[in-house]
């Protein structure tokens, strides 16, 4: 339900809609592309960014959120810990049980290695599930990868590392099809033909729905796959542990990465793996809250590869760059920041502000629809107020005007149930949003095979960077966690199998950064990776108690 001063504001809304219904509104030019950008999207908000201090990117801008955590010691007082010897040694270790994790361990297991997967929560616990929107792949007769290239890059401001992007969209439509074997149950016509609709951002009807649920459909099957291979007596294995976090990689004295640090979260039990290649994709870092920035990320996203990586000399990229997403929800409060996915968009719902009227066209890039909700709201005040930053209206009941009743559950059903909970009836009233954390641009730099710099060390998903440039399109990353998590976990392998043994590996590296922070003058009291965000109350926060007999 909604307050008395919304609805005066819905009705205007109604009153707006026939016109608004042939209202042409064109894309932006480049220039007022570039203007808009930098006048309102948070990226360009003068004080949220700083230099890092030390390591591999030292004198790079990132925002604070992620300084803080590249600027804080281990866990682990490594002068004084013995490292355990390994409990376990394995070809692959990965760490990140979400699609990029799973998609590697599947492949690596295929090349016949023996895999070890932790992952901090449970298996499919990830911002892989809650994925919503769709699949983008090239596999249209429209379409091709090039055209698919296009608009990646267009999407991530010409940026984007090319020899990247070419992975992604030339694997796509192979994705697609490997997805289907899987059992993934594509939204498909009464004749068999695969679904498909615009995102913001691209020039041709490419993504893939599930429904609104399409992460929770793939990471269904790719979780199915991963327990069935890792029942069968093959040349690899899988093994996998739960509830276990890594707070460190360990190195060999040649800076070779051989394994990890681990901790039984159940019963702080400190641990280490010993690999021949690991594989970090523990996904991206909206439990950060970057600016204050509500999210529509799951719990533990932490950033924690990104520390991981970087304590260990991994490069990283594009890290002054974070993707909002437009549409974040910014009423009711109980679920404030939770994703509208941009298929509502995508199917028709169009962005009005209190008086009724449309200010950008809904299909633009993420970045520009953002910062045109932030201008609406901030300069030309004509937001919704509510009791955090405001809103703006996505006229959802138009959906089912032009397509008819009953599109909405068909196509949005999840959506629909987000709000019908709050008694928000998105067919036949609009819903209130605000922009919303939603991913991380940036991360671990590494080559279209997944390798980092660090040897032995490879990654997988929303922990990388550069493949997005400075913005990803809708239905690109559940693409590049399935291209790049198949390509890491397959090249780990047969990197793997080529190597007869490592060392048991140490802390040396650690120990090194330490010494940095030491010299920068860096506060003993931060600690890092995060884990998992502390949302207790401030005079009950401090360390979690798995980590409490650490010092
Ligand atoms: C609400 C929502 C909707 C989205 N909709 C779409 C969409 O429609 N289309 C699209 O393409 N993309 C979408 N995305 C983005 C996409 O879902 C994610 O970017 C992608 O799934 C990330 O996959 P990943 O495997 O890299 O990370 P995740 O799926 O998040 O998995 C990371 C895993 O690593 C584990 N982990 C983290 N740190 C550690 C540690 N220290 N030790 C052990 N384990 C650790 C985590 O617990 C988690 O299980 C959406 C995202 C959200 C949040």
């Amino acid at each position: 339900m909604y307050p008395k001063e919304f609805q005066e504001s819905i009705k205007k809304i109604e009153t707006t809609r026939q016109a608004r219904m042939v209202q042409k509104i064109p894309l932006l030019s480049l220039t007022d592309r570039t203007a808009l950008l930098e006048a309102y999207h948070p990226d360009y908000k003068k004080g949220t960014m700083r230099e890092i201090l030390i390591g591999v990117n030292k004198g790079d801008k990132t925002p604070h959120e992620f300084a803080n955590l590249f600027e804080a010691y281990s866990h682990i007082e490594a002068n004084n810990f013995t490292v355990p010897s390994p409990k376990l040694q394995t070809d692959v270790l990965i760490i990140g049980g979400g699609g990029a994790g799973v998609a590697a361990a599947i492949l690596a297991k295929k090349a016949k290695a023996n895999v070890f997967l932790v992952t901090k929560l449970r298996i499919a616990d990830a911002n892989t599930t809650m994925a919503q929107g769709g699949i983008q792949a090239a596999d249209k007769e429209n379409d091709s990868p090039a055209i698919h290239y296009l608009d990646v890059v267009g999407g991530g401001g010409y940026k984007n590392i090319p020899e990247l992007v070419n992975a992604l969209v030339s694997d796509g439509p192979e994705i697609i099809r490997w997805l289907e074997e899987l059992g993934v149950i594509f939204d498909k016509a009464p004749e068999g033909t695969m679904l498909s609709i615009h995102g913001g951002g691209t020039s041709r009807k490419r993504m893939h729905p599930c429904r609104d649920y399409t992460g929770a459909e793939i990471m269904r099957c790719l979780k199915d796959e991963f327990l069935d291979q890792s029942n069968r007596p093959d040349a690899g294995k899988i093994k996998y542990l739960e509830y276990t976090g890594a707070l460190d990689l360990l190195t060999d004295a040649d800076g070779k990465c051989v394994g990890a640090i681990l901790v039984n979260m159940e019963n702080g039990e400190i641990f280490t793996v010993k690999a021949k290649t690991t594989i970090l994709a523990t996904g991206g870092a909206g439990q950060l809250h970057i600016q204050g920035f509500p999210t529509s990320n799951h719990y533990g996203a932490t950033a924690d590869g990104l520390v991981l990586g970087y304590r260990a000399g991994a490069k990283l990229t594009f890290l002054d760059t974070i993707q909002y997403h437009p549409t974040g929800v910014a009423y009711p409060e109980q679920i404030l920041g939770q994703l509208i996915t941009e298929k509502v968009r995508g199917v028709g719902a169009q962005l009005v502000n209190i008086d009724g009227e449309r200010f950008i066209y809904e299909l633009e890039t993420r970045d520009i629809v953002a910062s045109a909700i932030i201008r609406e709201i901030q300069d030309r005040k004509k937001g919704i107020a509510t009791a955090q930053a405001g809103g703006v209206w996505l006229d959802t009941p138009l959906i089912e005007i032009v397509s008819g009743p009953g599109t909405i559950l068909k196509q949005l059903p999840a959506m629909y149930r987000q709000f019908i909970k709050f008694g928000i009836d998105m067919t036949k009233e609009p819903v209130l949003t605000y922009p919303t954390q939603h991913y991380q641009n940036g991360g671990v730099l590494c080559n279209d095979q997944g390798e980092t710099n660090v040897p032995g060390l490879f990654v997988a998903g929303e922990v990388s960077g550069g493949v997005h440039g400075r913005n990803r399109l809708m239905g690109n990353s559940l693409l590049d966690i399935l291209v790049f998590g198949r390509r890491a976990g397959k090249n780990a392998a047969e990197q793997a199998l080529k190597i007869a043994n490592v060392s048991d590996g140490s802390l040396e590296h650690v120990k090194k950064y330490h010494r940095e922070l030491e010299q920068a003058g860096v506060a003993k009291e931060r600690k890092a990776p995060m884990l998992l965000p502390d949302y207790r109350p401030k005079e009950f926060q401090g360390k979690f108690s798995f980590l409490s007999h650490l010092k």
